[in-house]
């Protein structure tokens, strides 16, 4: 369903943050992506919602081939629509409800009247157990909360696929839990998704397919059980020792 192609990457002509990567998805998939800090792992997936403007290389989403590093405003928006985004740090509006934060995007991305936004945002709500919160801000949520939030407002956007970064990494201990839970729950509805997580034994748990970057590169991928319990590259060996 998606396919990236050479995605390249650099910031003031420093050495690649991302170095060529290639990186197939199938409808329904979860693929995590593990690895060091500073190795692009954050870079790749603001690359592939076009947060960041990629150097070189292509995304195709759905058959429709974008060349990144020169994308037509058409396309940007294309991809945005096909794509959402899950923050370390929620990224939610402050001065927005629980529900506004929900229907942003909805009005915002898709030019949705508001009081239809506001009726499916208020479903998603139900639905990711925050019903009576819609009109609380997310100053008087807790952290686990406010991620809910962060990934009903993805929700709403019935993209393609959700890109999460580090979710539950702001996290203290006891909202991740249910955070993870919530992201277990969008696995069974086959939501296509990539992760980047630093939980190793929910990687294992819920993804399809684990991708190790290292030096803004993929490394090593496979399905769980051989990556974790049978890697091949010794730099795939060496990290796993570190973080497990
Ligand atoms: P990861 O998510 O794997 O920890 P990142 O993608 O955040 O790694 O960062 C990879 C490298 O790119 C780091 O060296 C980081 O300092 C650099 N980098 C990321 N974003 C920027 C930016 N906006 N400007 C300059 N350097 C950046
Ligand atoms: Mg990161």
């Amino acid at each position: 369903m998606i396919k990236i192609r050479n995605l390249t990457k650099s910031f003031n002509g420093s050495a690649p943050v991302l170095n060529g990567i290639d990186l197939d998805i199938e409808e329904g998939e979860i693929v995590a992506i593990i690895g060091p800090s500073g190795t692009g792992k954050s870079t790749l997936l603001r690359c592939v919602n076009l947060l960041e403007t990629p150097d070189a290389g292509s995304i195709s989403l759905d058959g429709e081939e974008v060349p990144v590093a020169h994308a037509s405003k058409e396309q940007t928006l294309g991809l945005r629509r096909k794509t959402s985004f899950v923050f370390q740090n929620y990224g939610l509006f402050l001065h927005k409800t629980a529900l506004e934060n929900i229907a942003e995007g909805l009005i915002t991305v898709w030019k949705q009247p508001k009081a239809e936004a506001y009726k499916k945002a208020q479903a998603i709500l139900q639905d990711i157990g925050l019903a009576d919160k819609a009109d609380s801000y997310p100053a008087s949520l807790s952290g686990g909360q406010q991620q809910r939030v962060g990934i009903g407002r993805a929700m709403a956007s019935q993209s393609k696929i959700m890109l999460f970064d580090e979710p539950t990494s702001a996290l203290d201990p006891e909202w991740v839990g249910e955070v993870l839970q919530l992201i277990k729950t969008l696995a069974t509805r086959k939501q296509t998704m990539l992760i980047v997580t630093h939980e190793m034994r929910f990687a294992r748990e819920v993804a399809d397919r684990v991708v190790f970057m290292e030096g803004g590169k993929i490394v090593e991928q496979g399905p769980p059980a051989q990556l974790f319990d049978q890697p091949k590259d010794p730099r795939t060996r060496a990290f796993l020792q570190r973080v497990t």
